[in-house]
């Protein structure tokens, strides 16, 4: 370790535990928390206030591993309730923040915090979830975890809404309103609302015609 004015200069980090729902995020994060916790690390857990499905003031997995967790109403407030004694800060359920979330895991690692965040990468439709893209550029390490697709039992990256005719973003559920799948068993629009083959379609057809 090396010091600096007699005082211990700790290196902040900022990590990221991303997949769909099933994948096992939750259990990923309570794991790497006791880890710091044996090694006696001053470790606070942060989620979302709204995300309530297990328990209040709990972060539970889906295999009912659980740790105590602070909710939150906001990511500003996680500035204001990390101690300064505080040398890990985990959060659960990230892409339920605000896009400040980012300023505030920024300058926790500044001051020398390591921060452990957990959350879902895309929503049901796989559009990348909330803050998710911004927290997984800012990263210094990343981890995608896969769940198993119900379907086929391929790696799992998506997470799919039973009803998708209820459009909200955000609708608090657990196996009654989702499940894991692949990419090819999530085909959320199909070909043709896809814009991308849409433009695709639309170059080759303007090569044809250069070519007559
Ligand atoms: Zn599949």
């Amino acid at each position: 370790m090396s010091f600096f004015g007699g005082s211990p200069i700790f290196s902040g980090s900022i990590e990221v535990v991303c997949g769909p729902m099933f994948s096992g995020k939750t259990e990923e994060l309570i794991r790497r928390v006791k880890r710091a916790q044996i090694a006696r690390q001053k470790v606070q857990i942060f989620k979302p206030a709204i995300d309530n499905r297990y328990h209040e003031t709990e972060v539970v997995s889906h295999s009912s591993l659980s740790i105590e967790a602070t909710p939150v109403n906001s990511s500003v407030e996680i500035l204001q309730k990390v101690f300064d004694s505080t040398r890990v800060v985990a959060i659960d359920e990230v892409q339920f923040f605000d896009e400040n979330i980012t300023v505030v895991v920024e300058k926790l690692a500044r001051r020398g915090v390591r921060v452990i965040m957990a959350g879902l990468d895309q929503d049901f439709k796989g559009v990348p979830f909330g803050p998710m893209a911004s927290l997984l550029a800012i990263a210094d390490s990343v981890d995608k975890i896969h769940a198993i697709c119900t379907l086929c039992g391929a790696p799992a990256t998506k997470t799919f809404r039973k009803n998708p005719k209820n459009s909200e973003q955000v609708l608090v559920g657990e196996t009654d309103l989702y499940e894991a799948r692949c990419r090819s068993h999530a085909d959320f629009f199909g070909e043709d609302q896809d814009q991308l083959a849409f433009f695709v379609n639309l170059n080759s057809a303007s090569d044809k015609s250069q070519n007559l």
